[in-house]
Order: C-alpha cells, then structure tokens, then sequence
C-alpha cells in the first residue's frame, strides 16, 4: 500500500490539491499576468513579545487577489510559481517590498523592527540567491540585521554541506534564518546543531493543539525547550485566543504572531495598528 501511493504520489498530490495538469497551466499564465498586471500585493502581520505585548516585527505574506476580486490562497499559487520558474522573480520582488516597508516602519520610530520574509526552496537554491539578497539589501536600504528569512524545516535538512555553507554566507550579511513550520518536517537534532539559524517558528498546528492538560508533553513545549538548550529564538504562530498566549508564556515562549495580535495587514493599516501599540 505504502509502494503504492508512493508510486501515485504525484497523482495523490494534484487530486487532492483539485488541480489537474490543464488547470495548472492555465493558472500559471494567469499568475504571470497577475504579476505583471499588478494584481499581487503584500501584506504584513505583526509579531509581538508574548510578556509586553509590544510589536517587535512582521511577516510578509504574499496576496493575490484577481480582477473579480477571488483572493487566490499561496498555499495554491506559490507551488505553480516554482512550478513554473516565476517564484524567482516573484520572491525577489516581495523581499524588495518588505525591505521597502520596514524602511518605512523604521522611519514612525520603530527603529529595532523585524522584517520576516518567506523563501521558497527554488529560490533558496538558486546560485544567484545571495547576490539577489545583496543586491535588494543594498538598493532598499534595509538594516540586515532588521531582516529574516524564513525556510523550511524540510529545506534546512537537504544537502547539508551547501546548506552550511550558505547559512554561513547568510549570516555573514547580517540576515538571519527561522526555520518555519518547525515541528512538522524530519529535522535530525544534531543536524539542526550544525545549522547558523536563529531562530524557530514553531507550526500553528502545535499551537493549536496546547491546552492545560497537554503541558509537559506537549510539542510546543518540546520545541521552546529545544530553542533555549541550542540558544535559538522562538516564535509561536497561529495563536488565535488568550489561553494559547498564556500557556506559551508561561512556557518561556518570547514571541507570538496569530489572529489573536492582528491579522495581516496592509501597509496602511499595519501603520495604525502600530501606532496603537507604541512600544512602552
Ligand atoms: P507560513 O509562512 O507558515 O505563514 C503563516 C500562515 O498562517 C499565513 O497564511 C497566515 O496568514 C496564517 N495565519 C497567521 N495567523 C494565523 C492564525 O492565527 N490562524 C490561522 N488559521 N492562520 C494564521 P497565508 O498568508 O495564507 O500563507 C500560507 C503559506 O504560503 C505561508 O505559510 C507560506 O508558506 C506561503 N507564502 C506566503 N507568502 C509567501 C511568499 O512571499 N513567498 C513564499 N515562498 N511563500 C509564501
Ligand atoms: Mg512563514
Ligand atoms: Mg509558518
Ligand atoms: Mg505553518
């Protein structure tokens, strides 16, 4: 059975994503002349320090909303980009935007603001990523020490020395490195050692499923652990009510992003929200 559906993996995958092959193509020209129309935006939700509740940073999120306003979830449109090739330029121009917009958010006076941004494993492997993070850094202005990317757990176990190599090259820039969705994917612990990352962002999936009875055995837990045994950051995402906040609080998790603190938001309205959470 297993042989199976390893076999028919790929069939598994479009069926369940309900996308067959002729979909996929008409959506992938459909993207670019999104892309090229204007019709895809970023938007930005806050993260913020558990205990203070104060704003230290966003995620970039990437939007498409096409011309009879349907909004078009990245969860579908981000595997046709790599798909197709387009996420390099597609990836390159949202970093560029959050650079611009932490510049801006800097500017109202949130001088220690981070800017998270997601990267695609096409991209992350592609030999011109570090010049095009270099090159966007320098042309925006933006503080790289203000800057994260964000990869995932199961893009942090491939090829494990070009990785190194390459997180070493990251961090030489002043950029840091979450791996997101952490919790979900195979990550070896002493693998995850050898890794110049900062930081870990531990899955909605893990939040979700915290609740009084679960402390101690819980995986967020395990996970908040993990960060403070190998010196790393954490963040909890998807955190939708009160008692999650507090539980991880009271577990040593220093920052949360999730409905509960805001939605994503766009550049204006991510400027309200912060100017109704000054830092204190
Ligand atoms: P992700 O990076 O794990 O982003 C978190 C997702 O959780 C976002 O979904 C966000 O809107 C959603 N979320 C945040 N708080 C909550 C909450 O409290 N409850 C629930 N139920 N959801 C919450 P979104 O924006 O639909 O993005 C989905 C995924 O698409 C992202 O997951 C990321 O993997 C990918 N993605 C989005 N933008 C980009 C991008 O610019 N580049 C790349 N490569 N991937 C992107
Ligand atoms: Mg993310
Ligand atoms: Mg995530
Ligand atoms: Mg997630």
């Amino acid at each position: 059975r297993a042989k199976m559906q390893q076999r028919t993996g790929h069939l598994y995958f479009s069926r369940s994503m309900g996308i067959d092959i002729r979909e996929r193509v008409n959506m992938m020209h459909a993207l670019r002349t999104a892309f090229e129309e204007k019709q895809l935006f970023v938007v930005y939700q806050p993260q913020i320090d558990l205990v203070t509740r104060a704003p230290v940073g966003a995620e970039a999120l990437l939007r498409w909303q096409t011309e009879d306003n349907t909004m078009i979830s990245p969860n579908r449109f981000i595997p046709i980009a790599e798909y197709s090739g387009l996420i390099i330029e597609l990836g390159e121009w949202v970093l560029r935007q959050a650079c611009q917009e932490l510049v801006r958010i800097q500017r109202l006076g949130f001088s220690n603001f981070m800017m998270s941004v997601n990267v695609s494993q096409v991209q992350f492997r592609h030999p011109h990523f570090l010049g095009m993070l270099r090159k966007a850094l320098e042309d925006t202005n933006a503080p790289p020490h203000c800057i994260e990317l964000e990869i995932t757990e199961s893009m942090a176990m491939e090829e494990p020395d070009a990785l190194i190599k390459l997180l070493d090259q990251i961090a030489a820039t002043g950029v840091s490195i979450a791996i997101d969705d952490f919790g979900t994917g195979f990550s070896s612990l002493s693998h995850l050692q050898k890794l110049n990352v900062d930081r870990l962002k531990i899955d909605r999936t893990f939040v979700m499923e915290i609740t009084d009875s679960s402390r101690g055995s819980s995986i967020a837990e395990m996970i908040i652990q993990l960060g403070r045994n190998l010196e790393l950051d954490v963040i909890a995402e998807g955190v939708e009510d009160e008692r999650q906040a507090k539980i991880l609080t009271e577990l040593g998790c220093p920052f949360g992003q999730g409905y509960l603190f805001s939605h994503p938001l766009n550049p204006d309205a991510l400027h309200d929200w912060l100017s109704h959470h000054k830092q204190h």
